[in-house]
């Protein structure tokens, strides 16, 4: 099953027939709030017009307004756009930041377009999002593929359309134009504070060798924060192929590689292989940091890593989730594992709205607190539950969105 709002449903499910939910509530909190689709018509370079299609799902606003991220990709359509939206709303509340869920998207690879294409196309999104979206309603962010510059284009867009030039209608903008200290690694950045309060009790040792699938925003700053703290990267990927050193690779070179040729292939510190063998690679810690579907019913007994780190969203099918929990080896669920990105962009919002801006040491600070905070719950409510962490963190998430439904 890899359809992933199907998966998404069957987790729920999953999680639900161990505590008592009120059947309403589960069948409310199954369907989205509001989807919308719209066409974007961009005048190509070419001189030619090209529409695209642009989706903006709104899952649940009980908790505050909606929250997530705007991903652009060829294979996005609107059942993952809604199911990276029902995540975001699980994972705001795993986080107990006080946001809702949503998730936004256009069917485009980027790497087709111009510069001046790819702003026309952004700025068309939010032109025409601009009265579903807004400060108190609906607050999109960076996802696969979308960065801090397409994040100012789209503020600026909003504040063409609207007046509001607090910027506080999108997080995840560059430091000039209203971003955070520290929002470009933050999802990497708690993802390891997650991965520190949890690595003694799963058993890991101090330093572990660590797989990286994908080499993104996720990906490359996790690779850079793992191997400063004594971890040794492995094996890494990207769209375009893998590369592995059992003894570990020196990631300031990678990145140099990276940034000279456009890809972690040929790097002359590793050995390159093909992509698909990534996953399978023997380590400690496995950080899929790319897209869903990954590890799955089909694959998921070749994995050989201790422990599974979700820095993506929705990496691993719930038969894969079955298998490896048999196998006992912990997934660390992405709606904690990558909560630490939506945390920082609520911080971001925050500084918006009062007019602040707070140091790095603040905001890894307060960060840190409070990623370690769910981590030791998630895991303790596991234990009580006797079950794994994906469960335990949606009966956490669903009882508050619950509580503050019922309110
Ligand atoms: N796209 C990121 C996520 O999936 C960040 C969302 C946000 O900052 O709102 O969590």
């Amino acid at each position: 099953m890899n359809n992933p709002f199907q998966n998404a449903l069957a987790q729920l499910s999953r999680a639900t027939r161990l505590t008592s939910f009120p059947p309403d509530f589960l069948e409310r909190i199954s369907h989205p709030d509001r989807q919308i689709r719209i066409s974007i018509p961009v005048k190509m370079d070419d001189g030619s017009l090209k529409v695209f299609e642009g989706y903006r799902v709104q899952f649940n606003n009980a908790r505050g307004p909606y929250k997530g991220g705007i991903r652009y990709h060829q294979d996005t359509d609107i059942e993952e756009v809604k199911a990276l939206a029902f995540w975001m709303a699980l994972k705001c509340a795993v986080a107990n930041i006080p946001m809702g869920g949503g998730k936004g998207g256009v069917t485009v690879n980027p790497k087709e377009l111009s510069k001046r294409e790819l702003e026309a196309l952004s700025r068309g999104w939010m032109r025409a999002m601009s009265d579903v979206v807004g400060p108190q309603k609906d607050v999109p962010a960076p996802d696969v593929n979308t960065t801090p510059e397409i994040m100012a284009w789209m503020a600026d867009e909003f504040a063409k359309a609207t007046g509001d030039t607090t910027g506080a209608v999108i997080t995840g903008k560059p430091l000039e134009v209203g971003g955070s200290e520290g929002r470009g690694t933050a999802t990497a950045q708690g993802g390891f504070y997650v991965f520190e309060a949890l690595q003694e009790k799963l058993g890991l040792p101090t330093s572990c060798r660590v797989v990286i699938q994908g080499f993104g925003n996720a990906g490359e700053h996790a690779a850079d924060i793992w191997s400063k703290a004594g971890h040794k990267i492995v094996a890494t990927s990207d769209s375009k192929g893998a590369v592995r050193n059992p003894n570990g690779m020196d990631i300031a070179a990678l990145y140099d590689h990276k940034k000279a040729t456009g890809s972690v292939v040929g790097f002359v510190g590793g050995e390159t292989i093909d992509g698909t063998e990534l996953l399978f690679q023997e380590c400690d810690v496995l950080i899929p940091a790319a897209l869903e579907n990954q590890i799955r019913e089909d694959n998921a007994s070749r994995i050989q890593a201790k422990v599974v780190f979700e820095l993506a969203n929705g990496p691993t099918t719930p038969e894969a989730d079955d298998q490896l929990f048999g196998r006992d080896i912990p997934v660390v669920p992405d709606i904690l594992a990558n909560s630490g990105g939506v945390t920082v962009s609520t911080f971001e919002w925050e500084q918006n709205l009062k007019g602040e801006h707070w140091s790095e040491a603040d905001v890894f600070t307060k960060l840190k607190d409070m990623m370690e905070k769910e981590a030791n719950g998630i895991f303790e409510k596991s234990v009580s539950l006797k079950t794994d962490l994906r469960r335990a963190a949606f009966v956490i998430a669903l009882e508050r969105i619950q509580n503050a439904m019922k309110l």
